[in-house]
């Protein structure tokens, strides 16, 4: 770590893939919070890399290999957001490096890579990973989650969710939906209810038009939790009209809905409109601020609150759970096992 002066301590983080959420978080870390700084990046493309950290910090070493930029000295922790097939072999050389890691969601994309990381984290003794789940740190999830558990609402006995994208590319095919998007329910939705999953199901309604061959969309995800409470996430990557995330918790008093950003309301032209966001980055900005700068804390204090390994486990023992149930279309089990006492 670097100490310009006592005041000053900066932890030093390497920033592997510097596409759309990486380059953001190499910004958020230059400008918007404080104790850090970027002193790598690593990508495929190294001419991205360059300019992704360029205007932040001229002098950010660029490296061609990921695993050269989590065993470089001047590296203290690491930030991986490169794509999500090659999160678990990047957690894994950092782990072994002793090297503390913001890993973006998905923590891996198959459950033997999950059980391998955690296994590295359990042999180090301590935690050293933090997952990108953002939304737990979102003020209106946050606010949800307390009408919750105050009872204010009763028991929560249904849940109506939705995770709308404008759009998404030809690479985006069906399974994605799931480890790239219903991942952010899979885990939000566990934490706000404080339950698990046991079944899984997926129903495919008439297809949008504006889907691609390999792509079906959109999809209805139905989840049972251990409770008996019943949750429906409909998962809608090309709604064209904008990035849309709702949230409806109907308990046995009353129902509480996840508020919608703030945005102004315009009387014009005898129209009465609001307008509709259309990038996630902008949705969650202020949750991922909070995530990262917790994680940065935590790094300082040698202490990770935030997300951990076991979360990202979790989450995909039900994506995979979903993923099956989107060939099968069957009520697939869900079996999520005793979390070790690091992760209580
Ligand atoms: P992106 O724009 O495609 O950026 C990923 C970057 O990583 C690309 O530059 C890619 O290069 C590079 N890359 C691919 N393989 C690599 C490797 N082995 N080593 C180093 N770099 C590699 O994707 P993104 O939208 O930023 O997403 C990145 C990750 O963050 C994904 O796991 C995604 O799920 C997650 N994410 C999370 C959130 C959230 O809300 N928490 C939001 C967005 C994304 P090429 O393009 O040449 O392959």
């Amino acid at each position: 770590m670097t100490t310009k002066n006592p005041q000053e301590i900066k932890l030093r983080i390497g920033v592997i893939g510097t596409g759309a959420i990486g380059s953001d978080h190499i910004r958020r870390c230059t400008h918007t919070l404080s104790g850090a700084e970027i002193v790598a990046v690593s990508d495929v493309n190294t001419e991205n890399a360059k300019k992704a950290v360029t205007p932040y910090n001229p002098n950010a070493r660029v490296y061609e290999s990921g695993h050269d930029l989590i065993n470089a000295e001047n590296v203290d922790a690491v930030i991986i957001a490169s794509s999500g097939q090659t999160h678990a072999e990047y957690v894994l050389s950092a782990i072994k490096a002793g090297k503390y890691v913001f890993c973006e969601k998905p923590l891996a994309t198959t459950i033997e890579d999950c059980q391998n990381i955690i296994q590295a984290e359990q042999d180090q003794g301590r935690r050293l990973v933090q997952v990108g789940f953002m939304r737990p740190y979102d003020k209106g999830y946050r606010e949800l989650k307390k009408i919750i558990s105050d009872g204010i609402i009763g028991s929560p006995l249904m849940v109506h969710a939705v995770h709308r994208n404008q759009k998404v590319g030809e690479s985006y095919v069906t399974h994605m939906s799931i480890f790239e998007t219903l991942i952010h329910e899979l885990d939000v939705l566990r934490w706000l209810l404080n339950d698990d999953y046991i079944s899984a199901q997926v129903i495919f309604p008439r297809q949008t038009n504006y889907t691609h061959e390999k792509l079906r969309d959109p999809q209805i995800v139905l989840l049972e939790t251990k409770s008996g409470i019943r949750i429906d996430v409909e998962v809608f990557v090309n709604c064209q009209y904008g990035y849309d995330i709702q949230c409806s918790v109907v308990g046995e008093k009353g129902t509480a809905n996840l508020p919608d950003p703030a945005a102004v309301s315009l009387r014009l032209g005898e129209k009465l409109t609001t307008s509709i966001l259309t990038d996630w980055k902008d949705r969650f900005i202020e949750a991922y601020d909070i995530e990262i700068q917790e994680f940065i804390n935590g790094c300082l204090a040698g202490q990770l609150n935030g997300p951990s390994t076991w979360n990202g486990y979790v989450a995909a023992i039900a994506a995979v759970a979903c993923v099956k149930a989107q060939d099968t279309l069957a009520i697939e089990p869900i079996s999520i096992p005793d979390s070790p006492a690091m992760y209580k």
